[in-house]
């Protein structure tokens, strides 16, 4: 063991049995990592590839203002995102808000008055509730005639084909699949299961688009539901293809009708792709797609991580301590609020910003409950950054996720279980 580094963590707040508690977990995880690290090059060089083959210069680094014609580097940018993904075209803009303007944006564009909407993979990430009007929202594709359907998962988490085929009728026209499972206890989806989902689904009928929501899951495995047959993929840029440097942004990435739709419709009519300046933030955009593999990597390490130390305190963990991963996000279940709150305060303690505020439970408005959030990010709200928040009501999870780095996620991790053993949250037998 390296006795200045157990020197730094001490000074951080890591006590001994803590500290080699942590190093005796992350020996047991090192065949894991290294299979992740493989992951990380293959995405790497897949980007480095695309950047060269569509000759990112130095002068694509240049944003423009005003209208924004002839954005060399925007243009080049949204070429890159379509190499990595396979597709025909991309939207890539600081102009897309956050990830729920980036698919209420997609469904907006593609579908008409008339059309329906399916998800076959259940209820959707809580925002898009109000975008579809599952909750009646000023806007929403309801208002505009657009219908929507949902068939859930099976029980045992697996695609009920029957109820999908039943219903997919001649009004369907698009079909969301939500890749992560957000905040839900149901498993992530593979972009293999992922695959199979959508070919079953151009069978039943061909000339449907299938749309996958990618938050959270770009760049965890070396294909994405572009590479297995999505017309769109949709995400995040303060998420995993942001690398952390992306302080705004999101992306549509799919079959050049779609893109052109979304286009026409976050600018006008009649401009869609040639306007929207990107000012000075390209290099932003450029870097951190080129640092998101290694990024995202670092997360995912962060998550198994957790989930074997505190499967090893007893709590339940979702996924579990050897689970294949198909997304950064961790839950783990305390059954007791305290638990959520040592947790986030632990993480909070361990942030490059605002460490030394402590986070507390508030009545966060959309929310039924209590609500506690750790962020000490230098992009505000951002996920990639090492962040947790859980709502105060049982079964008492909370949802961690990101690190830009693997040293600094080892080190959150570490702190909210010294939080959870100096408050008495962990029996000091189970640490060992
Ligand atoms: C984060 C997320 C969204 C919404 O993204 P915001 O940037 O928070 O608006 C949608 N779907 C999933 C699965 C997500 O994880």
């Amino acid at each position: 063991m390296n006795q200045s580094n157990q020197e730094m963590f001490r000074q951080l707040g890591i006590s001994e049995e803590v500290y080699k508690m942590g190093e005796r977990v992350c020996e047991s995880l090192k065949e894991r990592f290294e299979k992740i690290d493989r992951t990380a090059e293959y995405n790497q060089l897949k980007i480095v590839k695309a950047m060269q083959d569509n000759k990112v210069g130095e002068a694509c680094l240049l944003g423009t203002t005003g209208y924004g014609y002839n954005d060399l580097g925007r243009d080049t940018l949204e070429a890159v995102y379509s190499s990595v993904f396979h597709t025909e075209d991309a939207l890539v803009r600081p102009q897309i808000t956050c990830g729920t303007h980036a698919l209420a944006l997609a469904l907006m564009s593609n579908l008409r008055p008339g059309d329906e909407l399916l998800s076959p993979v259940g209820k959707p990430y809580d925002t898009l509730e109000e975008v579809i009007g599952i909750r009646p929202s000023k806007g929403s594709l309801a208002e505009y005639g657009v219908s929507y359907r949902q068939v859930d998962l099976l029980p045992d988490g697996g695609f009920d084909y029957e109820n999908i085929e039943k219903a997919i009728n001649e009004k369907t026209h698009l079909v969301t699949i939500q890749r992560s499972k957000g905040y839900q206890t149901r498993p992530t989806l593979s972009v293999e299961r992922i695959g199979e989902l959508i070919a079953f689904i151009k069978k039943v009928k061909p000339d449907v688009l299938c749309m996958v929501d990618n938050c959270y899951g770009e760049f965890v495995e070396t294909i994405e539901p572009s590479d297995v047959g999505a017309d769109m993929v949709v995400g995040s840029l303060i998420k995993n293809p942001g690398g952390g440097l992306a302080p705004i942004g999101g992306y549509i990435a799919g079959r050049k009708e779609c893109v052109e739709n979304a286009a026409y419709r976050l600018t006008s009519p009649g401009l869609g792709k040639e306007v929207g300046a990107s000012l000075g933030i390209l290099t932003q955009f450029y870097q951190g797609l080129f640092l998101s593999p290694t990024v995202t990597a670092a997360a995912l390490k962060g998550a198994i991580f957790a989930a074997n130390l505190y499967e090893k305190f007893g709590y339940s963990v979702l996924p579990d301590s050897t689970e294949e991963r198909f997304d950064i996000i961790q839950a783990i279940t305390f059954g007791k609020p305290e638990g959520i709150i040592a947790f986030c305060q632990g993480i909070q303690a361990a942030a490059p910003v605002d460490s030394y505020v402590t986070p507390e439970p508030w009545d966060m408005p959309g929310y039924d409950a209590k609500v506690i959030m750790a962020a000490g990010a230098f992009v505000s709200g951002s996920s990639i950054e090492l962040s947790a928040d859980g709502p105060i009501k049982p079964p008492y999870s909370v949802y961690f996720q990101g690190g830009l780095t693997w040293p600094h996620a080892k080190l959150g991790i570490l702190k909210t279980v010294q939080f959870m053993a100096d408050r008495g949250l962990i029996d000091q037998k189970s640490i060992h």
